[in-house]
């Protein structure tokens, strides 16, 4: 019918325009979301996890060896032990016995003493070695003993028990304020390894024990940072060197495996940093959110649209059906046939298949309303439609011109033909015994002519239509262009 692409258009802008809206606004409430979900658990991470793990960490650590540290503060404050250096070392099988049940009775690997005065190295398992400046293998003791410390920490291969991994705790004995030697116990350095082997088998946390000197001394199994990648993290080497009041320090760092969050913490004890660091793997989790959210609100936009288009198509074709229809008779009405007549025509004009018209007037028809009323004329109006209906083609378009005027369109029909139609109809509402009274109508024909418009055939069979009133009504009349 007519405009019918334009209105085809307006409502696909409808349904564009309510599937922006509702993407957008899905989108948006969906970012917003993720955007608060990531954040809120990443400052989980940072504000709770993490410290919680370092808190952890450093208690097993501390648990781990401060025995051993207490046990070496004793040994260096053993009377005997400061006896024996002070009185010139004799035996060294009994410091022997003596340093193997010291290490017995702490579970260590090893331990050891040295002297200051003589510069001799002692062990638990009997060996005795002279310290000389010039032996690398022995710059921790000089190291140590020319140091603030009283005691330290120190990671390295035991050379006297097959250079198995060991946490050396060294301490300093001293006899009215000179250093006069250091003792020391060697832990297998498995006691950390475990540590962090648990740390990262359940909670997929690297963790780095860092010396004083910024060195990385214990690290979990697949850990990537090193000493020289820590000092790129801005800030981390500062809060290094600087005090250790603050409890714990919060890093971040990326590289090629992701995002990583770091919680720094001092161990007075040991004088070591513990690191804790965590890959952001929540982002993972929020995305799977995410992906879900996105799916369900896909859906649900895709089956609100197939709703709205829906809703829209119908109520269209109704309003369609309303501005196309005749409420009275149910046949088309004066717009929908000038739309619908008018494209007939063209088609006409190129096919030269014939069309004819016919204008339908009922005769007297005020009488049958001053006689019966508005609602038998209103009744007699449909039934006239229906004779009119039943005695036409499927193919003919019918319509309610006006008031009491129908007009028929004939597809395929010479005036000839129309005339036998109009005739068809003349009769058979005028033997009709549905009415109040006869009724008759007056009926004016013409054929379309080549080129004519719809005004102009209209306007033929207004004339004819005239004609026949005029010659005395329930008649019909025709018109042409030669006439
Ligand atoms: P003529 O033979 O010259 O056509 O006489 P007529 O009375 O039919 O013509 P006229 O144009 O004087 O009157 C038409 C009447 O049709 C007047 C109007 O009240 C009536 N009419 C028009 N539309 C309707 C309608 O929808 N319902 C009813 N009941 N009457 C209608
Ligand atoms: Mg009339
Ligand atoms: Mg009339």
């Amino acid at each position: 019918m007519f405009s019918v692409n334009t209105s085809n258009s307006k409502r696909g802008l409808l349904i564009t325009i309510i599937a922006v809206l509702l993407l957008s606004g899905f989108l948006f409430t969906n970012a917003v979301g993720f955007h608060y979900l990531k954040n809120s658990l990443e400052r989980s991470i940072i504000e709770s996890e993490l410290p919680r793990a370092s808190t952890e960490a450093y208690s097993e650590i501390t648990f781990n060896i401060l025995p051993a540290i207490v046990a070496s503060s004793m040994l260096a404050n053993d009377r005997y032990i400061q006896q024996w250096l002070l009185s010139g070392e004799s035996d060294s099988t009994e410091l022997t016995q003596y340093l193997a049940r010291i290490k017995q009775n702490n579970n260590a690997l090893i331990s050891f003493l040295v002297s200051e005065q003589s510069q001799q190295y002692y062990n638990s398992e009997g060996i005795k070695v002279f310290e000389s400046r010039e032996d690398p293998q022995a710059s921790w003791y000089f190291d140590f003993i020319e140091g603030d410390e009283t005691y330290e920490l120190n990671v390295g291969a035991n050379i006297d028990t097959g250079e198995t991994p060991t946490v050396f705790i060294n301490y300093k004995v001293q006899h009215q304020g000179k250093n006069i030697g250091v003792v020391g116990l060697g832990l297998e350095l498995s006691v950390i390894n475990n540590i962090l082997a648990k740390y990262k088998e359940n909670y997929k946390q690297n963790i780095y024990f860092i010396n004083m000197n910024g060195e990385i001394v214990s690290r979990s199994v697949g850990s990537d940072l090193t000493t020289a990648t820590m000092a790129d993290i801005p800030d981390f080497t500062n809060t290094l060197t600087g005090n250790k009041e603050s409890p714990t320090s919060f890093f971040e760092y990326k590289n090629k495996q992701g995002h990583f969050l770091l919680n720094l913490r001092y161990i007075p004890e040991l004088n070591w940093w513990i690191l804790i660091e965590q890959k952001e793997r929540t982002l993972n989790k929020v995305s799977n959110i995410l992906y879900a959210n996105m799916f369900i609100g896909l859906a649900t936009v895709f089956v609100t649209l197939i709703i709205v288009s829906w809703v829209v198509n119908y109520f269209h074709k109704k309003l369609e059906i309303l501005a196309t229809t005749d409420r009275l008779t149910g046949l088309h009405n004066r717009q929908a046939f000038e739309d619908g007549a008018t494209q007939s025509l063209m088609q006409s004009n190129r096919t030269m298949v014939p069309i004819s018209v016919l204008l339908i007037d009922v005769d007297r028809f005020k009488d049958i309303n001053d006689q019966y009323g508005h609602l038998i004329g209103d009744k007699a109006l449909k039934q006239i439609a229906s004779i009119i209906t039943a005695s036409t083609r499927k193919t003919d378009y019918i319509a309610r011109w006006g008031g009491e005027e129908f007009v028929v369109l004939a597809h395929n029909s010479s005036l000839e033909n129309a005339k036998i139609l109009a005739e068809k109809i003349r009769l058979h509402i005028e033997s009709s015994t549905d009415f109040a009274k006869q009724i008759t109508v007056s009926i004016g024909i013409t054929q379309a002519a080549e080129g004519d418009l719809l005004d102009d055939v209209i306007g033929r069979a207004d004339i004819a239509l005239y004609k026949a009133k005029e010659d005395g009504r329930n008649c019909i009349r025709t018109k042409q262009t030669s006439d």
